[in-house]
């Protein structure tokens, strides 16, 4: 059976009328010999208005009751899009990630997937239904309702694709694939032909939201070649595979930034840093690195592992004591590239990119496709240009033609 998982997300769905422009897009593929399952993203700001409406009524919302409330908005657009196919003449049927059989650990509100058992979708596929599931949620081991993280329709996607063998996953969105940059924020960038599973991790850890960085580590251990492409206008897209790329652009390929990254900071020795991690464990917050500093601890936090990040990373310091402090408005930017991590001279030049734009490095990072820089988080959008414009924009296109790219379809 030709499986194909396309996922369509928030600006996508944001309205009726999107949702049955998608509608005929996926009759398209019906008739063209196709069984499509496709995963669908809450409709526009639908998750940002939810939790918005959390903080309304709740200083501090728990994340099970979390998972909760955000759960509907994906519930929303399955339903909607299953009557719109029906309306275009096909069959469909809608699933719950729960009915999916997306079942994950037990953390709420970025719970991770341990395994996918598509029984119903396979029976419902079997009967040439189309297969409508919601993204970004799952269940866990012990029947409660999860949340994957944000952007984790992404992760559904991938997910089901690996369990469904799929011909091939497709991300559709309001951008035509993955580009040098934010093209919001750079009119210079440009889209990338293709990119490995870990550069494209590298840039959604550094605050490109246009693909998880959740669904590209899915991808990466069970290999799976996603495209991202836009959900309106045609063209190739970016390939996303295990093969590295090889573009000799000095080990530079894209440019990310991070607005808001929570840091806190312990004074001592190991076994004070031990406490804090410990802490910061329990507080659920995640952490991107952690470097010795005078005499303690820094520890740079993950912005999307809680709710409300910032506001935690504070109360934990302000909890441990002992001259713990975190530092707010602080965020990164980040140099990817394959060869980035290892190259001092790529470090040497996003300094002084960091310093010839009169902003002062506060930390510097090598990650394991790319280099990261902590500073102040305003300037951030500023230097993802200056960035640009010192590591990209030298080397002309990127990626164009890169050898063995297949078109989609071309498999996993
Ligand atoms: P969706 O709702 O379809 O999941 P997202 O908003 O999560 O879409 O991601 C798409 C957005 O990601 C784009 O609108 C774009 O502004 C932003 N983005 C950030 N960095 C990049 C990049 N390097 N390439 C493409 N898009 C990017
Ligand atoms: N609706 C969820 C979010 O806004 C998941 C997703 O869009 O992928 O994060
Ligand atoms: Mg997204």
């Amino acid at each position: 059976m030709g499986i194909v998982v396309q996922k369509y997300g928030g600006s996508s769905v944001a309205d009726v009328d999107r949702l049955r422009a998608i509608a005929r897009r996926v009759v398209a593929s019906v008739e063209g010999g196709d069984h499509p399952v496709v995963v669908v993203s809450a409709m526009g700001k639908t998750t940002d208005e939810l939790l918005g409406l959390a903080r309304r009524i709740s200083e501090r919302p728990g994340r099970r009751e979390l998972d909760m409330l955000v759960s509907v908005g994906e519930r929303i657009s399955m339903a909607l899009l299953a009557m719109a196919i029906h309306d275009a003449g096909h069959r469909a049927i809608s699933f719950t990630g729960s009915q999916s059989g997306i079942i994950t650990d037990d953390r709420h509100f970025d719970a991770r997937i341990v395994e996918v058992r598509p029984a119903r979708i396979l029976e419902a596929l079997g009967r040439g239904d189309v297969v409508i599931v919601a993204g970004y949620q799952g269940v866990s081991r012990s029947r409660e309702v999860t949340t994957l993280g944000r952007g984790g329709s992404d992760t559904t996607a991938v997910a089901l694709a690996a369990a469904l063998e799929a011909d091939h996953c497709e991300i559709c969105s309001d951008v035509d694939g993955v580009w040098t940059a934010d093209p919001r924020l750079v009119p210079e960038a440009r889209r990338i032909d293709h990119l490995s599973h870990g550069e494209v991790l590298e840039l959604a850890h550094g605050g490109a939201k246009v693909l998880a960085a959740t669904a590209m580590e899915y991808a990466r251990r069970s290999g799976i070649a996603v495209w991202a492409r836009s959900t309106f206008a045609p063209g190739p897209g970016t390939r996303v595979d295990a093969m590295p790329s090889d573009r000799g652009l000095g080990g530079a390929v894209a440019v990310a930034g991070e607005p808001s990254v929570p840091v806190v900071r312990c004074p001592g020795g190991s076994g004070a840093w031990r406490r804090l991690l410990a802490a910061l464990d329990r507080a659920g917050l995640s952490w991107r690195h952690a470097r010795a500093v005078d005499d303690g601890l820094e520890v740079w936090l993950d912005p999307r592992s809680h709710p409300d990040a910032a506001g935690e990373a504070s109360r934990v310091a302000g909890a441990y004591g002992g001259g713990a402090v975190s530092l707010g408005g602080l965020g990164t930017v980040t140099v990817v590239g394959a060869d980035a991590a290892a190259s001092p001279s790529v470090a040497a030049g996003l300094l002084a990119t960091v310093e010839g734009a009169g902003v002062a490095p506060r930390g510097l990072a090598s990650t394991p496709f790319g280099v990261a820089c902590l500073l102040d988080g305003q300037a951030v959008p500023t230097l993802i240009r200056a960035l640009h414009r010192t590591f990209v924009e030298p080397h002309g296109r990127v990626g164009e033609g890169a050898p063995g790219v297949a078109g989609p379809g071309g498999g996993r």
